[in-house]
């Protein structure tokens, strides 16, 4: 049993992939391809050919020729009028995230991507300009997370700014708080006629997420934060959710498995063509199988049974069993529920490659 249907499903291509290797990344390091516009369509259309033992096919397609980066691929335009072309009326979307890395060093994007819906951009930050190069692992990046906020303002797409808090920039807060007064950011959207937002995000301990448990925040580094950034953001400290020790005496007692699903049923390829069910990360133990050794049939066949065995934990394992074998009960690590079910299913998966 699983929340895939016969009536939508996105495909997501990993066609170039992704400039950064973020270290909160649930999707993971995978490597960045070089798919060609041909290889885009060649997918598309098995996935499209697909048919049920009763000849059935899915009913409504949505092609994405990214899930990493947006528009990282040099033909993104071309690519976004095939997206619209090959996926059903309507279906093909655009979210509120573009490519930073784009926005900061090709000069017309900014103007390309106003034209589009979404008049927002989400832009990630880990502190100041170390901390954030780190986070990202890249140099440069917190520079050009700056310059893309400039950008977006300059076509009147607001900057929406997420920060993830880990241990490492807890120093650096009151300088992230100036940064945000001098560049003036609530008034200057304000001027182009949109919100300016911040927000303190949560990291799901999945993919290379599970790598940073050691930076994750605990109970006592909220004193930590500065009050007014607290106030200025959206969720408050929300995201950070509660400590591991709570949480782990309520997911004791939850008999039910944690039948994760997704809002929007996808399939994500990577650039070696191995296909993922969009429930949790891309990892070994959800993958369905790989496009051009296994091919399509195979792949929907595991998708619509179910058949991974990260799939089968999903609907089978007590969240209490997951709880009683990686629970930490004296932690004080901030999770939401979700997240900490997150970590216990990726810990799962590990042991189970053992
Ligand atoms: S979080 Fe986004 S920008 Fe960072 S590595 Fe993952 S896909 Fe790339």
């Amino acid at each position: 049993m699983n929340n895939f249907t016969m009536s939508h499903l996105g495909v997501m291509v990993d066609m170039a992939g992704c400039p950064n290797r973020c270290r909160h990344c649930w999707l993971g390091a995978h490597k960045n391809g070089h798919m060609n516009i041909k290889e885009f369509q060649e997918i598309a259309s098995q996935f499209k050919s697909w048919r049920d033992e009763n000849g059935k096919g899915i009913s409504e397609w949505s092609f994405f020729s990214w899930w990493r980066e947006p528009d990282y691929h040099k033909d993104y335009r071309h690519l976004w009028e095939l997206e619209k072309a090959l996926s059903s009326p309507g279906c093909a979307e655009r979210f509120e995230l573009l490519s930073t890395w784009r926005l900061a060093r090709d000069d017309s994007y900014a103007a390309w991507a106003a034209t589009l819906g979404p008049k927002v951009c989400q832009i990630t930050f880990f502190g100041m300009e170390d901390t954030t190069d780190w986070g990202m692992r890249r140099k440069g990046a917190f520079k050009d997370q700056i310059t893309a906020t400039e950008r977006c303002i300059e076509v009147g797409i607001a900057p929406r700014w997420q920060l993830f808090l880990t241990k490492r920039c807890l120093p650096e807060l009151e300088d992230f708080l100036r940064l945000m007064h001098e560049l003036d950011l609530w008034h200057r959207c304000e001027k182009i006629g949109r919100k300016f937002e911040f927000f303190i995000g949560g990291m799901t301990p999945e993919g290379c997420g599970y790598e940073l448990e050691a930076e994750r925040l605990e109970q006592p580094d909220l004193e930590r934060i500065p009050r007014e950034l607290v106030t200025l953001s959206r969720d408050g400290l929300c995201m950070l959710g509660r400590p591991e020790s709570e949480l782990v005496q309520e997911l004791l007692q939850e008999s039910k498995p944690p039948r994760m699903g997704a809002s929007f049923p996808s399939v994500a390829i990577d650039a070696d063509y191995d296909v993922y069910p969009n429930i949790a990360e891309p990892a070994s133990w959800w993958r369905l199988g790989n496009l051009e050794t296994d091919g399509v049939d195979q792949i929907m066949d595991t998708l619509f049974c179910g058949a991974t065995p990260g799939m089968i934990a999903n609907q089978t394992i007590a969240v209490s069993a997951l709880a009683g074998q990686y629970g930490v009960a004296d932690s004080q690590k901030l999770y939401n529920k979700g997240d900490l079910i997150c970590r216990f299913m990726h810990q799962w998966g590990i042991d189970s490659l053992k």
